[in-house]
């Protein structure tokens, strides 16, 4: 790889070339999972390159088209599945300085790809605007990185999830050619490029649609029962009166053993539904609350500033947030993806539950799908072994709860295991050399691999990496 005629090509932007910082900004979360922990670990790109413009985007991109380098974009490095790391070196492209929110309007706003979702609803939130969806990452993720890496979060439960059509709006996004086109994606030809993990064009403008702002209350709602905390949560997502923005159920002893600055409100026993809810719904939630017997272990809008001094918000102890706050107390943790069928959800949950008991703490974040109500998981897994960590996953499958497996860095294994036909395609239009993140997309890789096989795939690119 020419990286030295690359830097060449490349004067006058800004540059990273020290080996420990390159090597950090070439890292998400991955440790998260044990198996790419040992997979991805030695991962590092050679040059980390920071564009403040499309133009200068369209510089890199042109350049390493030419001399053959592959490109990994970078948002802020919160995803969870090494998709930002780059398997085959070359440069990172980091978009956190291209970062502005270029204008808003009723209903709309539109950003550069670096943005910062929480400095996006804090520039929109004087005109009483908020972003619909956000991930628990609110505070440091990108709205790139979102919609090209991420799935939904706080706010789907009341609109559904990024995929759904109408929470993004308009892409515009650039491809990796020897003259790269600048791309206006609207409508369906948005889903070329969402969720790509950056493999086939990178993003240099997002326009997401807006919604009413409300001061959110935190409300933890506490049970001696898991079960029973599931089918609270389940009954206050099917309530249409009522407007919440995050609804998630934990499972007894995880949010008094890993919560720690919460601990104070909890008992060990307690398994909890965390509510965000807008303040004009907190009295019909409360009555609902009050009818189905759950103690109201805190509320946000009446907390002392004594007691919530040094509390994180509510919202980031949901989502990947949970696992999280677990693994800073037991390193040995890890976590799984799965969703239920609909609409016997919670039949589906009470099963896993009964199967595994505290081997797997159940953790459930609801959710609009298509219209319905319904609910993923991300449960703890208190690891012990590969092999075992498989045996969960091949449970859950054989009693219909399908595992998006946070433990695989590949688009297919990681999603609904068969290759997206159009996003290939784009690919095949947009980056016809392959140098945009390499060894994401199995089918462009290797389009003869079996991956329904049990076998899991090992980019090729990987040793070269190490080498
Ligand atoms: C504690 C924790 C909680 C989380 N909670 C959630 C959650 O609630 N919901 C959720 O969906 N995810 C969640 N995630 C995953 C992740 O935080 C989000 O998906 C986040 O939005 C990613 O944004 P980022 O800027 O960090 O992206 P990065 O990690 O930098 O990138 C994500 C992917 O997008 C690609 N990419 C980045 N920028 C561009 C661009 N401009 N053009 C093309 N491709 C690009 C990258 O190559 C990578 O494949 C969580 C992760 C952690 C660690």
């Amino acid at each position: 790889m020419d990286i030295a005629g690359l830097k060449r090509e490349l004067e006058g932007l800004k540059i990273e070339d020290n080996p420990a910082i390159v090597k950090q900004k070439s890292r998400d979360f991955f440790w998260y999972s044990p198996v790419l922990k040992r997979q991805l670990d030695h991962v590092t790109a050679d040059l980390v390159v920071s564009p403040r413009d499309e133009a200068e985007v369209i510089r890199v991109l042109k350049a390493c088209y030419g001399l053959g380098v592959p490109v990994t974009p970078r948002g802020s490095g919160t995803g969870n599945y090494g998709q930002a790391m780059p398997l085959s070196g070359g440069v990172v492209l980091n978009l956190a300085e291209f970062n502005r929110v270029k204008s808003i309007a009723r209903g709309r706003v539109v950003v550069e790809p670096g943005a910062i979702l929480a400095e996006i609803d804090r520039q929109t939130r004087p005109g009483g605007q908020e972003i619909r969806l956000h991930p628990s990452t609110y505070n440091t993720a990108s709205a790139a990185g979102f919609i090209a890496g991420g799935s939904g979060g706080c706010g789907s439960i009341r609109w559904g999830g990024l995929r759904n059509i109408g929470n993004v709006l308009g892409l515009r996004v650039v491809t990796m050619e020897e003259e790269p086109r600048v791309l206006q994606l609207k409508g369906r030809d948005l889903m070329k490029v969402m969720h790509a993990y950056g493999t086939n064009g990178i993003v240099t403008e997002v326009e997401m649609p807006l919604t009413a702002a409300y001061d959110w209350v935190d409300v933890i709602a506490g049970f001696d029962n898991y079960m029973k905390a599931v089918r609270f949560a389940n009954l206050i997502a099917n309530q249409d009166g009522l407007l919440l923005k995050e609804l998630a159920t934990v499972a007894a002893p995880v949010p008094y053993d890993y919560f720690l600055r919460h601990r104070k409100f909890l008992k060990r026993k307690d398994s909890v539904a965390l509510i965000m809810v807008a303040p004009h719904a907190l009295e019909p939630l409360l009555t609902l609350a009050a009818e189905e017997k759950a103690e109201i272990l805190f509320r946000s809008d009446i907390a002392t500033a004594e007691e919530k001094k040094g509390l994180p918000p509510l919202f980031e102890l949901t989502w990947n947030h949970t696992t999280l706050r677990g693994l800073r107390v037991d390193p040995t943790i890890t976590y799984l993806q799965v969703l239920y069928p609909f609409p016997s959800h919670v039949e589906g949950v009470e099963k896993m539950t009964r199967i595994f008991g505290d081997e797997v703490p159940g953790h459930l974040e609801f959710q609009r799908f298509d219209g319905n109500v319904c609910c993923s998981g991300l449960p703890i897994v208190r690891f012990t072994t590969e092999e075992r960590l498989d045996e969960i996953v091949r449970i859950h499958e054989d009693n219909g709860c399908p595992i998006f497996n946070p433990h695989r860095y590949t688009l297919e294994e990681g999603g609904m295991k068969r290759t997206d036909a159009v996003q290939l395609a784009f690919k095949r239009d947009a980056d016809p050399k392959g140098l945009l993140n390499p060894g994401k997309m199995i089918a462009w890789e290797d389009p003869d691999y079996d991956w329904r096989s049990d076998k899991v795939y090992l980019f090729p690119g990987l040793q070269a990496a190490a080498g």
